[in-house]
């Protein structure tokens, strides 16, 4: 009822393979960072503002919640996707 909320393109990612899997990432930038994060990547918080990006497992349903989403720093996300497992 009433007008309805207006749909943003939020859901947009890019799709990476990584060696563990494939992921979907999304840029953050700097103006929509509103709060801290902690990157999986350096154990260091990200600060609100700071340009990130976002990953979770391209095999998630759609309505995947936020708390699977880990938010990296941008060169820690890139090195992530060269270091080998194990
Ligand atoms: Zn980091």
């Amino acid at each position: 009822m009433g007008a309805p909320e207006p749909t943003r393109p939020v859901g947009w990612a890019t799709g990476e393979s990584a060696p563990d899997g494939d992921w979907l990432v999304r840029a953050v930038p700097g103006a929509a960072a509103l709060k801290p994060y902690r990157c999986p990547g350096c154990d260091q918080l990200i600060p609100p503002g700071t340009a990130h990006v976002v990953a979770w497992p391209a095999d998630a349903p759609p309505g995947v919640g936020p708390s699977e989403r880990r938010h990296w720093h941008r060169s820690c996300w890139r090195s992530r996707a060269h270091r080998r497992p194990g």
